[in-house]
């Protein structure tokens, strides 16, 4: 008779083991990032922090409670699921504001937790009067209106209709906003665009004043707006790129500098810092090949750290052979292609290497930075299309 085996080992639990790299979010850059956000925007209007996208990627259960600390009680996501993430960890007086999808199935839940949701067709905004009466909850709806964007917006022939509305059913509908959404108003020379939709906005605000129902806000800007333009910033903001520490553009920045006066200033703080470790280390001859296919030959003899991260990670695969990372506090370079989830850097200049150092994948290491840009700028820093898609799996902590 054979002994029976012996049991397998337990596997450890979750988190226990190491993930292929981590996030540190900076709990003074958020402050600091609302702080600036506040005096741009005077004392007036709701600063709402637009956390759509897992908060560009920071994560919403870290990142929902660090602006809470800083004074944030109003939250806008792109969709009913985002919106249960952010209820799961807010404070319960923190409102939740969903700007995109809402599912007709969903609608009973979102108002019986006084989800605030956009109103874009007459359909939605009779149904939800219908839901409101069966939940027993009045719905809290900010209707967007069509101003010239042509995405999302309740065109301008159905106003009439939508204010009617409102005012027979205000005991199932509470009219919490009415909005807009500017296209493009980061690019000064789009400005003609905006100047056209800042006039339609004022005039769905005659006509409901006329019909006399009332917003409680209203509300246009996203960063650039609330940064550039004070006539834009109107009852609330929702801010998105700003709090994490990045300009919406160069257009936005230089207007800054306009305004203050100044040739250069850094007055917002990237709050993210990614970080991974130096896996194996590898001498390659001259003339050798690094990785896969013919991407990178060594120009000499060379020393190459491999890092355990890929693009299934989040690292962009477009900055294969021009990306940078921190090791030791000095640049290294990507060499050859970024895999599914490995990519090499060479280190041939940076002495003292080895394995298991940290590596800085954004933010800060002794005198180093890679940043982060709302546009890109491949040289030295990543964008937010590539932070909006940094895996949710990857474990983020809050630091200083
Ligand atoms: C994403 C978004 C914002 C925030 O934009 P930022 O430029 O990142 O500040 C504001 N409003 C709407 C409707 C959005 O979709």
């Amino acid at each position: 008779m054979t002994a029976p085996s012996a049991p397998p080992a337990p596997s450890p639990a979750p988190g226990s083991v190491r993930h292929s790299s981590r996030i540190r979010l900076s709990r003074a850059a958020v402050k600091n990032n609302f702080s600036f956000v506040r005096q741009k925007v005077g004392p007036h209007p709701v600063i709402s922090s637009v956390v759509k996208a897992n908060a560009y990627g920071h994560g919403i259960a870290t990142y929902v409670p660090l602006a809470e600390r800083a004074g944030v009680r109003h939250f806008a996501v792109a969709s009913s699921f985002e919106a249960q993430e952010v209820l799961a960890v807010c404070r319960p007086d923190s409102r939740i504001m969903i700007m995109g999808i809402l599912y007709d199935a969903d609608l009973p839940w979102a108002i019986r937790n006084g989800i605030e949701f956009f109103v874009f067709d007459l359909p939605r905004l009779r149904k939800a009067a219908a839901v409101a009466r069966e939940v027993g909850k009045a719905a809290v709806v900010h209707l967007e209106v069509e101003t010239g964007g042509n995405r999302t917006g309740l065109p301008e022939k159905d106003w009439g209709s939508a204010f009617a509305t409102l005012k027979n059913h205000a005991d199932a509908l509470r009219f919490e906003g009415l909005c807009t959404h500017f296209a493009g108003i980061e690019t000064l020379a789009n400005q003609f665009r905006i100047r056209k939709q800042v006039a339609a906005f004022e005039a769905a605000s005659s006509r409901a004043l006329k019909a006399k129902v009332q917003p409680r806000l209203r509300h246009a800007a996203c960063s650039a707006a609330a940064l550039g333009f004070p006539e834009t910033t109107y009852d609330l903001v929702r801010i998105g790129t700003t709090q994490y520490g990045m300009w919406p553009s160069p257009d936005i920045y230089n207007l800054h500098l306009t305004q203050v006066g100044k040739n250069h200033d850094s007055p917002l703080q990237r709050v993210l810092t990614w970080e991974t470790d130096v896996m194996h280390l590898k001498r390659v001859p001259k003339g050798e090949f690094v990785g896969y296919g013919t991407a990178y030959q060594a120009p000499g003899d060379m020393t190459v750290a491999v890092l355990p991260i890929g693009y299934s990670n989040g690292y962009p695969r477009a900055l294969s052979n021009r990306g940078q990372v921190l090791v030791r506090g000095r640049k290294a370079s990507i060499v050859g292609l970024v895999n599914m989830n490995v990519f090499m850097v060479d280190v041939t200049n940076v002495p003292g290497v080895e394995i298991g150092d940290p590596v800085v994948l954004v933010g800060r290491q002794k005198n180093a930075v890679i940043g982060l840009r709302s546009f890109s700028d491949f040289s030295h820093s990543l964008n937010t299309e590539f932070m909006s898609r940094l895996p949710a799996a990857i474990p983020r902590t809050v630091g200083k």
